[in-house]
This record gives C-alpha cells, sequence and structure tokens, in this order.
C-alpha cells in the first residue's frame, strides 16, 4: 500500500533519514520504534508532506507522492495524528473534529463519520462544545486521533498516541487502535513504549539515527535478545 525507497531528509545540515526504505501492506498495524531523535517524526512527515525528502520515492497504492502537497496526500486517503497536544486550543471538540473532514464535504458522509468517531470515544461526544484546550492529555490524544480519522483515511499515521498517558488510559488508547485496525484502516504507528507496540503491531522497523537497523514480525522482535536489551528494559 505504502512504501519509502531510500529517502533521505535534511534539516539544514542534519540528515535525520540515511535512507530509509520500508513498506506497509493493506490493513496491517506496522510500528517504528527506536530511541529519541532517531528519526521517527521525520518519516511520518515525509509520508504526510510535510517535510520533502532530498532523495528518494514515496508511493502510495502504486501512485508516486513524495512531492505532493500536504492536503493532496490527505485527499488521497492519509491522515496523521500528531504527537501530543496538538490539537486547536481555542476551538471546541466539534471544531476541532470538523476541520479534520476539510476534505470532504457530503453531508450523509460526515454524520457517519461523526458517529463513528463518538462510538470510539464517547468522552468526545461528551464534551463535544468544550474547548480543546481544556481537555485532559488522555481527551486531547483521543481528540487528535479522532480529527485525524474524519477525513476517512485508508492510512493513519499515529505519532506516539500514548505519549504522557497513564497506563490505564495507554491500554484503552491501544485497544482503540486494535479497532480502528479491525475496522480496516492501515496504520503506521510511532511508539516510545516499545512493548505496547510489538503486542499490537503486525511487523515493525527499528529505527537508530536516522537508518532501520532491524525490521521483522512483530512478535518475533518481542523475543528478540537485542531488542529486549535495547528497547523492552530487560
Ligand atoms: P522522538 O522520539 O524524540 O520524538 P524521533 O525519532 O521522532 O524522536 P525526529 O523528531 O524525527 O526523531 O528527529 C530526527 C532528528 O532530526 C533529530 O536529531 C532532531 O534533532 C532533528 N530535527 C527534527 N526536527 C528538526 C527541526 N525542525 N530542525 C532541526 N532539526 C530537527
Amino acid at each position: 500500500m505504502l512504501a519509502l525507497s531510500n529517502v533521505q531528509a535534511f534539516y539544514g545540515n542534519i540528515q535525520a533519514l540515511k535512507g530509509i526504505s520500508l513498506e506497509i501492506k493493506e490493513k496491517e498495524i506496522v510500528s517504528l520504534i527506536g530511541s529519541n531523535g532517531a528519526g521517527k517524526t521525520t518519516i511520518l512527515k515525509a509520508i504526510a508532506g510535510l517535510m520533502k525528502p532530498r532523495t528518494g520515492e514515496i508511493t502510495f497504492q502504486g501512485k508516486e507522492i513524495t512531492n505532493k502537497s500536504a492536503s493532496e496526500i490527505v485527499k488521497l486517503g492519509i491522515s496523521l495524528s500528531p504527537e501530543g497536544r496538538q490539537v486547536f486550543p481555542r476551538m471546541t471538540v466539534l471544531e476541532n473534529l470538523e476541520m479534520g473532514a476539510f476534505t470532504r464535504n457530503d453531508k450523509a458522509e460526515l454524520d457517519e463519520s461523526f458517529e463513528r468517531i463518538y462510538a470510539l470515544f464517547p468522552r468526545l461526544y461528551e464534551r463535544k462544545q468544550q474547548t480543546a484546550g481544556t481537555l485532559s492529555g488522555g481527551e486531547q490524544q483521543m481528540l487528535a486521533i479522532g480529527r485525524a480519522l474524519m477525513s476517512k483515511p485508508r492510512l493513519l499515521l499515529l505519532d506516539e498516541p500514548s505519549l504522557g498517558l497513564a497506563p490505564l488510559l495507554v491500554e484503552t488508547i491501544f485497544q482503540l487502535i486494535k479497532e480502528i485496525n479491525e475496522q480496516g484502516t492501515t496504520i503506521l504507528l510511532i511508539e516510545q513504549n516499545a512493548r505496547m507496540a510489538l503486542m499490537i503491531a503486525h511487523r515493525c522497523y527499528v529505527l537508530e539515527t536516522g537508518k532501520i537497523v532491524l525490521a521483522d514480525e512483530a512478535k518475533t522482535l518481542l523475543e528478540s535478545d537485542a531488542v529486549k536489551k535495547a528497547y523492552l528494559g530487560e
């Protein structure tokens, strides 16, 4: 469904991605793990059109998207739920969700998306008139995911959905991610919480300083001594 081939990206003189090649198949959950600064967020930005690779190619459903704009990429079916609290803080929950649907104008389809999101996150329904900046961290995270789902993506990019959440809420968020996947959305997930990521992903890539150093089935990586030592704290 999605493929990156030898993608290199820079911030000024700093090379953040040093030739990344990876692929995601339809209906998979693929996770990207790696230490701080390894380049995980940069990969998502490159896919979403928020940062242009210097070299390499990104294709989505057989079409090259490397140089397409972020809004064209959303229209093609890729949507990003960014790290942390990057919701629109002065807008209400409802308005934030509406912003996520900027590519769509079919009223019936939109109502269906609202229903789907409120069914996944009843908390957002209860708080739809509340200003997003006053939501708790977990609620803002749910809103960021809900907003990304409003464009009805085929591929959902999730940047650290569990960041800063209490353990119980982390479980809830992961359960929801699984549910979203079971409803047919392909997922690329970045996680600091490597154990949780490996538990729900089908496959995983391990990234170190801009390079992929390991790629395998998640269950194989969960049992790998190198992964246990470096990422699972064992
Ligand atoms: P984390 O887990 O800490 O979020 P990450 O794996 O997502 O890290 P990236 O955010 O992709 O890492 O960053 C990769 C490298 O690029 C880092 O060395 C970072 O300092 C650098 N970088 C990221 N954004 C910028 C920027 N806007 N300007 C300059 N350097 C940047």
